[in-house]
């Protein structure tokens, strides 16, 4: 198998491999990095990505170590093919502006004037399943890093587990449970390695998802298959997967949930009539599995509970996860000026932070001619009148607050703002337990390596 982007990135982005481009702190485009030609004739050839920000031909962002800002390109970035066009129509009419190559750019990316910025800068950034979340092409609700990191947890996803997801919708939660159990590259051929069962009974989303993870390099790790799980269940190829963890995000999870067991049974724990041995279950059976199942509405929760219960499920709980984003920031109404207690940061207005900070840098002078005076040490009276002065008790302290001030990021008032309101609600997460079967040779073999219950 080739790299993953999102699992072996290597130090520096390269061609054809996805990367993802902040644009600005909470705008963030994927985009597949092209071999481009850069500048000819003046004119930028091949692959660009143009954004309002200004235009970037591939070629600056290739071969740029991950993270790398790159300032965009100051060369005239109108296609020749247009201006050709134009000089063969009409002279008066207008040169199309970038808007026209919205569609043309490999990222479609939001052009909204026909602007050239040679200012204007963008980071290069390696895909993480968070930026690939907040970037993603929707297909349907996703779930979101502050659920997902939650779920993952709680379902023991770690190095070399077995997951089955269901349904596939976008891939959100599929790029980060694949993060979570991948355990290594050169990744083995050996069965024993981490995995995601992935399912999907909608055929456009199941393509377009086949499409991405193979883009993505992760199509030995994530097994997506084209069905409705309510029905046909979770086996491949009539093969156990050894399943240890699962995720439910389906409308209506109790309708799976009987797939999900130990041995072939009926919605609501029913024996099954027509069991003729040759089911499979698709859980480990000498591990405990976990599941999480993720369903917007309380009706929904209780349905899944009761399944869950009837077929043997344990330490059911229910949890919702109220993520709230606390800004961190200087406010620069008020001048954060250091005083001989340290910094006061709320003067009455600026003009009293001006005369303030004017005053403290005449004590900073007379500390220092002061200073440099004890230093040369004779004649001068070592009670001179600098007791009021910081520098008195801790010169350096007061000096370093002086030069603090030219710190841009330490100009301003420390100030911490929770998001006004809590995110609406997502989805309430039901998480269970079924534990392993223990028959009388699990029994001997458990004694056997902890002989003390003998
Ligand atoms: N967890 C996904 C993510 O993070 O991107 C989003 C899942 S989306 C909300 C639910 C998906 O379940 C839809 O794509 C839908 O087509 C699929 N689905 C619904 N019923 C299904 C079934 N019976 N079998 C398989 N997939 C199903």
């Amino acid at each position: 198998p080739r790299p993953s982007p999102f699992l072996e990135p290597g130090d520096k982005t390269s061609a054809g491999t996805l990367a993802i481009i902040s644009l600005s702190r909470d705008n963030f485009l994927p985009l597949t990095l092209e071999k481009s030609t850069g500048a000819v004739d003046g004119y930028l050839e091949g692959a660009t990505l143009n954004t309002r920000f200004g235009s970037y031909p591939h070629s600056t962002l290739l071969d740029v170590p991950w993270g790398s800002q790159v300032r965009a390109s100051n060369v005239d970035t109108g296609s020749r093919g247009k201006k050709r066009r134009r000089d063969a129509t009409d002279e008066d009419t207008p040169i199309p502006s970038q808007d026209d190559d919205e569609d043309s750019t490999a990222a479609n990316a939001p052009v909204k004037k026909a602007v050239t910025a040679p200012s204007g800068f963008i980071y290069v950034l390696r895909p993480t399943p968070e930026l690939w979340t907040t970037s993603l092409p929707h297909r349907t609700q996703v779930v979101y890093t502050p659920d997902y990191s939650y779920i993952l947890h709680r379902i023991r996803a770690r190095p070399g587990t077995r997951i089955i997801e269901a349904g596939a919708g976008s891939g959100s939660f599929t790029h980060a449970s694949v993060r979570a159990v991948y355990n290594g590259y050169p990744r083995d051929a050996d069965d024993t390695r981490g995995k995601v069962f992935s399912f999907e009974f909608n055929e456009s989303r199941y393509q377009k998802m086949q499409v991405e993870i193979g883009h993505h390099g992760l199509d030995d790790l994530v097994t997506l298959t084209h069905r409705n799980v309510y029905n046909d269940g979770f086996n491949v190829n009539g093969e156990t997967l050894n399943a240890t963890a699962v995720f439910l995000d389906l409308p209506a999870p109790w309708e799976a949930l009987h797939h999900l067991s130990r041995r072939k049974i009926q919605k609501g724990g029913k024996a099954s009539d027509d069991d003729d041995g040759s089911w499979v279950s698709p859980l480990d059976p000498k591990q405990s599995v976990y599941i999480c199942t993720f369903s917007p509405c309380i009706e929904q929760v209780m349905r899944t509970v009761t399944e869950l219960r009837t077929l043997g499920w344990v330490d059911v709980d229910m949890v919702e996860i109220a993520n709230q984003k606390i800004n961190i920031s200087r406010e620069r109404v008020g001048v954060n000026y250091p005083t001989e207690k340290g910094y006061n940061s709320s003067p009455a207005d600026v003009a009293e932070a001006v005369t303030k900070l004017r005053s403290l840098a005449e004590r900073n002078k007379e500390t220092q001619r002061v200073q440099a005076l004890q230093a040369g040490a004779d004649g001068v009276d070592s009670e001179m009148d600098v007791d009021s002065t910081p520098s008195r008790e801790n010169p350096a302290k007061a000096n370093g607050a002086a030069e603090d001030m030219e710190k841009p990021w330490m100009q301003g008032r420390l100030v911490h703002r929770p998001e006004s309101e809590l995110k609406t609600h997502t989805s309430y997460l039901v998480f269970a337990i079924l534990p392993c079967e223990w028959d009388e040779e699990a029994e001997a073999a458990a004694m056997a390596k902890w002989p003390c219950g003998n």
